[in-house]
C-alpha cells in the first residue's frame, strides 16, 4: 500500500472537490478514514492469515465488493437521521464507495509481490495494474532488496519520493483545477 497518510490524503482532497457548502463533521471524518480502512486486513496477518488467502492481504478488504458494502453501512449508520433526498442518498453511497474503492486502486499501482482481489468474494484472483510506479510502503517494515536501499531513512526517501510523484502532486493539481484556477480565469475576462 501507498502510506496510510497518502491513502487518506485522497479522501481529505476528493472531499473538498465535492463539497461546495458546510457538511456534517461526520463527512469529513469518513473522508479521511475510509481510503485507509481497508488494510483493517493486516489483523488478519498478525493472526496468521496467509497474505494469498481471501482475508488476507488484499483480499476481500480490498474488493469493489467491501467498498460497496461499507459505503451502503456508513450511510445507513450515520446519515440516517440526516432527511436526505433519494437521489441525495444515492450520491453519498456512490461518494463512500469510490473513496474506499480508492484504496485497492492504489495499492494496485503498486511495484509489489501481492496484487489485489478486486473482484472478492467471488473470485480471490490478485490484480495489478501493467504500470506500477508506487513504491509500497512496506518497505519500511521487510527488506525490499529490489529497490537496492537499507538504511531507514532511504526507504522513507524513496517511499515518500514515489507518492509525492504520482499521488500528491495529481491530487495538488486538481485542487489548482478547482480553487486557483477559476480566479484567474474570472479576472482575466474582467
Ligand atoms: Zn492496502
Amino acid at each position: 500500500m501507498p502510506s496510510v497518510m497518502t491513502h487518506s490524503l485522497v479522501g481529505a482532497v476528493v472531499s473538498k472537490l465535492v463539497t461546495t457548502r458546510s457538511v456534517p463533521k461526520r463527512f469529513w471524518v469518513l473522508s479521511i478514514v475510509l481510503p485507509s480502512f481497508p488494510d483493517i486486513d493486516v489483523i488478519g496477518m498478525a493472526f496468521g492469515v496467509a497474505g494469498e488467502d481471501l482475508f488476507g492481504h488484499r483480499g476481500i478488504t480490498h474488493s469493489l465488493f467491501f467498498a460497496v458494502v461499507v459505503g451502503v453501512s456508513v450511510v445507513a449508520l450515520f446519515f440516517r437521521k440526516s432527511n436526505l433526498t433519494a437521489r441525495m442518498t444515492f450520491l453519498l453511497v456512490l461518494y463512500f464507495v469510490f473513496l474506499t474503492a480508492s484504496h485497492g486502486v492504489l495499492d494496485a499501482f503498486n511495484d509489489s509481490r501481492l496484487g489485489v482481489a478486486f473482484f472478492a468474494p467471488f473470485e480471490n484472483t490478485r490484480y495489478f495494474f501493467p504500470f506500477n510506479p508506487i513504491v509500497p510502503s512496506s518497505i519500511l517494515l521487510f527488506e525490499e532488496s529490489s529497490f537496492g536501499v537499507g538504511l531507514m531513512f532511504e526507504k522513507l526517501f524513496v517511499l515518500l519520493r514515489s507518492e509525492i510523484l504520482w499521488i500528491w502532486i495529481p491530487l495538488f493539481a486538481l485542487l489548482v483545477g478547482k480553487f486557483v484556477l477559476p480566479r484567474f480565469i474570472h479576472r482575466s475576462r474582467s
